[in-house]
């Protein structure tokens, strides 16, 4: 099955008509390519009353599976678990190995997810090169708070990436782009010091909290070096 869908009761919250709506639950992207564009567009989840007309985008988990690019994103809304086992799931899939499994709590983060496996990219290196880039554009901007950022663009050819980040409580958009010599590093960075996360089972959420933890523990390292080397 390229998805799977469960029909739900739907009150309006307009005019408080009930109805009922297809709800997508699972969604295979290498079973059915039409689907992945309704997913990206957001379509999937759109609702809109049949009595009235009210639309409204639908928040509810799904799960989008990518075999070819090995990579399952579980978009569980507002989410605030780093960890997710779901043993039913884990059976499931237990034939397949080397999946890059993430959790993500909004549509966005889920978004970027599928964009960076898409791109045979590295997402816990993409996050890290986030982190150090936004701190260089809030930097940048005289020290004004970044609210979000996402991985925009990438060119392969021209060795650049892009990140759009939204800027303070309005969340005007900013958009920087970085060489891959930093992704490099960070890739060589979350190669070492991630060890242990990339061994974990289920479903895991790689974010900038996840990427300012990571630094945290390759700065003390680096620290302790120094400290080491004054010794010799
Ligand atoms: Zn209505």
């Amino acid at each position: 099955m390229p998805y799977n869908v469960v029909n739900k009761a739907i009150v309006c919250p307009m005019c408080g008509e009930l109805s009922r709506a297809e709800i997508y639950t699972s969604v295979n992207d290498t079973k059915d390519k039409s689907l992945r564009s309704k997913v990206l567009s957001g379509e999937l989840f759109s609702w809109s009353c049949p009595s009235c007309k009210y639309s409204a985008r639908l928040n509810y988990p799904i799960l989008y599976n990518d075999m070819k690019n090995r990579f399952m994103v579980y978009l569980i809304p507002k989410i605030d678990r780093y960890q997710l086992c779901d043993k039913e799931l884990e059976e499931k899939y237990s034939n397949l190995r080397n999946i890059s499994k993430r959790i993500t709590p909004d549509f966005n983060s889920f978004k970027e997810k599928i964009f960076i496996f898409e791109s045979g990219l590295d997402d816990m290196a993409v996050e890290l090169t986030k982190l150090a880039i936004s701190q260089t554009v809030s930097k940048k901007l005289g020290d004004e708070p970044i609210a979000e950022g996402y991985l925009s663009m990438y060119d392969r050819e021209t060795n650049t990436m892009g990140f759009t980040f939204f800027m303070g409580e309005e969340l005007k958009p900013y958009v920087q782009t970085a060489r891959l010599e930093i992704y490099s590093k960070s890739k060589n960075i979350t190669d070492r010091f991630a060890i242990k996360d990339k061994k974990l089972k289920g479903f895991i959420k790689i974010d900038r909290e996840w990427a300012e933890n990571i630094l945290y523990r390759y700065k003390r390292a680096k620290h302790i070096e120094k400290l080491n080397k004054l010794k010799e």
